[in-house]
């Protein structure tokens, strides 16, 4: 699994964040998000899979 978040896309909203803190990270400035690994291990990809599908301004994408 790759993830790849749209920087121009996400509100700073920080439902992923909750959901996979491991993943998903916001920028101290302006809360816009910030992966933190492109790659996770497979024990983390529900929690991605749901980030993903609650993001407000659907801004994550998988591959
Ligand atoms: S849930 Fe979506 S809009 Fe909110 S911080 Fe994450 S990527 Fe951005």
């Amino acid at each position: 699994m790759r993830v790849h978040a749209d920087q121009e896309k996400c509100c700073g909203a920080g439902s992923c964040v909750l959901s996979a803190p491991d993943v998903f990270d916001q920028r101290d400035a302006d809360g816009i998000v910030v992966v933190l690994d492109t790659e996770p291990p497979a024990e983390l990809h529900e929690a991605v899979r749901e980030a993903a599908a609650i993001c407000p301004a659907a801004a994550i994408s998988l591959s």
